[in-house]
């Protein structure tokens, strides 16, 4: 209800602007705490080991999803490469050995076991007599790539460029060096990255998008320590480089460092998938409603000698993908939407959203088609009565049709905008970069220290059970807002499908 008075014309004229259009409520069936559960349990079960890409566990997620949104009344959606699914192509790396000579001013120059860690692209690199260029942060304050690198090895500044807002990070610059030639990228490491860690995760497995650019030839890491060592040793004082670097004009410098760098990997080409299912809507206008969540999450992540080997993914993301079959029986069962609604269940989010990336370059429904993107990820955080905040609000249109769908069910806005914080860390964001509007609306990301509670805690390790701990009321409200969000911008009568 507003508060606030105006003159009766200048409200008629606000009204027909700014207010939401009024949307009907259709008489869906409240979803259920049991409901949640019953698939939760199932999704985040050990014999779904964790749902990981590419595994037994991926077959009987889809067997399971690809069931409940058949009885549900979806339909595979046309053009999707088999029914049910898009399959994605991956490429794992993992690498075996990796081992650099080092001569400065033509002379071995031993830099310790410990300070270097080396990854090949491809199974078996060879790379013999490379000279090496100090680039700073290979960037410069145009964003661009700073110096020469072909053919080189560059030794890079792991830290974010201090003479720009949104300059690219470690990982896309290391990947703009690769793209520019270089033979070889070496990241000094800060004390944000831990060494240990970062010698740990050696010989882990990192995933890709096979259409993804693949990298320098060898990449890697360098200790401060080693890094100080190899300058010196190079005629550097290391303070006075990395303050040079500091500007935004720096090109880099050429070191009388040269190195001979051979590397094998493990590589796998393999085959995952995203869920992709369709209800046609009742009176068509083109416009799309595309509802989202992550299947995937972490498979097997602990050592052999633990005793709970899997991480199954209960809040991440088998909740989401719990509220998304309950969403598709509402809408599937109850009055048919005008607009088509997709329903995405994506692969490789736990990989950097790769799923999500790999739907947006390759959509079955043409992007500026989808009206608004709806995804759920982690929803089972907060109890019933949580405040709704949206990851992505700001669209005034958007906005007013959540803030008016939230009102209906009695829920309180929270409009602080903390939940922004989580942008770039969900799949809306892939589709988000190609100009969908995407969403992400309910109670998991207002109240903040159950989050964070939850993020310190069991996230991301064989802790993310089922379990009665698991907060359920919260997700089967935040399920009927989406039922009712769908069902809104899905009205052809009362949303536009433009936002304006
Ligand atoms: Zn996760």
């Amino acid at each position: 209800m507003q508060t606030i008075k105006f003159h009766a014309a200048i409200a008629a004229v606000a009204l027909a602007f700014a207010a939401p259009a009024t949307f009907a409520m259709a008489d869906d069936a409240p979803v259920t705490e049991a409901q949640l559960a019953d698939h939760i349990k199932i999704l985040a079960g050990d014999a779904f080991e964790g749902r990981a890409p590419g595994t037994d566990g991926e077959d009987r997620t889809i067997a399971y999803v690809v069931g409940e949104w058949a009885r549900a009344g979806l339909e595979p959606a046309s053009g999707s490469a088999t029914p049910w699914l898009q399959p994605v192509p991956f490429v794992e790396t993992q690498a075996l050995t990796g081992t650099a000579k080092l001569k400065v001013n033509g002379r071995d120059f031993a830099l310790g076991d410990d300070g270097l860690i080396l990854t090949g692209r491809d199974a078996s690199v060879a790379l013999a007599n490379v000279p090496a260029i100090f680039v700073g942060y290979g960037i410069d304050g145009t964003g661009k790539v700073n110096a020469d690198v072909k053919g080189k090895l560059a030794i890079m500044l792991f830290d974010n460029a201090p003479f720009g807002e949104k300059l690219p990070r470690y990982r896309e610059r290391r990947q703009m060096l690769a793209d520019a030639g270089a033979a070889g990228v070496l990241v000094i490491a800060t004390d944000a990255v831990p060494w240990a860690q970062l010698r740990e995760s050696l010989g882990s497995k990192t995933v890709r998008l096979a259409s993804a650019s693949a990298g320098a030839p060898v990449s890697g890491f360098l200790s401060i320590e080693a890094a100080d060592a190899l300058l010196t040793k190079a005629g550097q004082n290391s303070g006075a480089l990395r303050a040079a670097a500091k500007s935004r004009n720096y090109r880099g410098i050429a070191l009388p460092v040269s190195a001979d760098l051979s590397t094998t990997s493990s590589i796998r080409a393999f085959t995952s998938n995203n869920i992709l299912a369709k209800l046609p809507g009742a009176k068509p206008d083109g416009k799309a409603v595309l509802f989202l969540g992550h299947w995937d999450h972490l498979g097997i992540c602990a050592p052999d000698s633990a005793e709970d080997r899997i991480c199954n993914g209960a809040v991440d993301n088998a909740s989401g993908i719990a509220v998304l079959i309950e969403v598709a029986k509402r809408l599937g069962g109850g009055v048919r939407p005008d607009r088509d609604i997709y329903f995405l269940a994506t692969t490789a989010e736990e990989k950097g959203l790769l799923g999500a990336h790999y739907f947006a370059d390759h959509p079955v429904v043409p992007l500026s088609d989808i009206t608004v993107a709806l995804n759920i990820d982690t929803i089972t955080i907060s109890p019933r009565g949580t405040p709704v905040a949206t990851i992505g609000h700001g669209k005034p249109a958007y906005d007013a049709v959540v803030r008016s769908v939230a009102t209906k069910f009695g829920r309180k806005l929270d409009e602080d905008g903390e939940a922004d914080a989580f942008v770039q860390r969900q799949d809306g964001w892939a589709l988000g970069a190609k100009g969908v509007t995407s969403l992400m609306v309910g109670g998991s990301f207002s109240d903040m220290p159950l989050l964070e509670k939850f993020l310190e805690g069991d996230y991301h390790g064989p802790g993310d059970n089922f379990s009665d701990r698991i907060p359920l009321g919260g997700a089967a409200e935040d399920a009927d807002l989406h039922v009712a969000l769908g069902r809104a911008f899905a009205d052809t009568k009362a949303w536009s499908g433009t936002g304006k």
